[in-house]
């Protein structure tokens, strides 16, 4: 177990890139249990000054529209342009069906071996802080030990792409050819979020409906409120498969977030970042200590009640926890 080395030993593997050394401190910052955390504590704050240089890089899109495919192409892209690059994921139903993304590691057989790449599945939901915080902390560890792009997988369902967007820089989104009506319905929420469309699977053969839908999404687009000033999201073609238009890719990353540092929301998202990590942090805790106090366990458990079958207004059962919680 990763508790059983010490401390400087982990902040020393770390910055040597130490791969068995980081993939232990990942398991220590990953631990449930509450005894882990203040090591998990000791070693972030170690390792803080060596972090948040990297670009953070959230890629979504249906299962089977080729994100693990595009992360070994792109992935060996990055490496071959000097770069050092680090696989991460995000599975907030992990700990349900057992089976996280990334699991399979043989979707990306060549940069797993790659000696400039590290590649790490989902933590489990179970995780003290949420799985966000698991995978945001795991992002530092990697960035200390001078991963240049961390590529975040996301399921593509439920709540995962606001939980990726919260951590990234730049917000990818993988798209097949076709499918008019995923453009409709919640598939609408993530097209305000993304900064970059990639058509993947293009080839010579349905060129043509590649360009039908490239013109859809660009259609889609315009009636989107910008998300960035003076950023028109690009809709880009390619093949992950053949390593085709992913150059692409990557000189509009780059493109945008030198757009995003020169004009200061680079920097400004990472801190509204860092304040919605402190929140949930806070919460985290706070249910901690709550469980530790049976009192004031079961106090809480009841205004829950109340509050989930509406027997009263659900934010005066929380005010009325909260002070008992702060006369406890
Ligand atoms: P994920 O579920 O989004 O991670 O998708 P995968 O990367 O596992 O890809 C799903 C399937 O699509 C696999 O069989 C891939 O080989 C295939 N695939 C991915 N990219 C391409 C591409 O550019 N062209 C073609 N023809 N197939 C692709």
């Amino acid at each position: 177990m990763s508790v059983e080395i010490s401390l400087e030993t982990l902040v020393e593997g770390i910055k040597s890139g130490d791969k068995r050394l980081i993939a232990k401190a990942i398991t220590l910052v990953e631990s449930k249990k509450l005894e882990h955390r203040e090591k998990a504590e000791q070693l972030l704050k170690a390792i803080m000054p060596l972090t948040g240089k990297s670009i953070r890089v959230g890629i979504t899109g249906v299962p089977g529209a080729g994100k693990s495919t595009f992360i070994e192409s792109f992935g060996q892209l990055a490496i071959k342009n000097g770069k050092k690059v680090a696989v991460l994921a995000i599975d907030p139903s992990s700990a349900i069906n057992k089976g996280s993304i990334l699991g399979d590691k043989t979707r990306m057989e060549d940069l797993a071996k790659d000696p400039n790449a590290f590649i790490r599945p989902s933590p489990s939901s179970g995780f003290l802080g949420g799985v966000a915080n698991a995978t945001f902390e795991t992002m530092l560890i990697c960035e200390a030990a001078g991963y240049d792009y961390i590529l975040i997988e996301t399921v593509g369902v439920g709540q995962s792409e606001v939980l990726v967007a919260d951590i990234s820089d730049v917000f990818l989104f993988l798209k097949i050819i076709g499918g008019g009506d995923e453009l409709q319905g919640i598939k609408r929420g993530i097209m305000e979020m993304v900064d970059l469309i990639f058509i993947n699977k293009v080839s010579e053969d349905n060129l043509q409906q590649a360009k039908n839908t490239k013109l859809e999404l660009t259609r889609a687009l315009q009636f989107m409120p910008p998300k960035e000033k003076d950023w028109k999201v690009p809709v880009l073609l390619g093949s992950a498969l053949n390593h085709q238009g992913l150059e692409n890719v990557y000189e509009k990353i780059d493109d945008f977030i030198s757009l995003k540092k020169e004009s200061g929301r680079f920097e400004e998202v990472r801190q509204l970042q860092g304040e919605k990590r402190f929140q949930y942090w806070v919460q985290a805790y706070i249910l901690e200590q709550t469980k530790k106090n049976q009192q004031l366990d079961d106090a809480f458990n009841e205004h829950k009640k109340n509050a989930s079958e509406l027997l009263a207004n659900p934010s005066s059962e929380a005010r009325e926890f909260v002070n008992k919680l702060l006369k406890s």
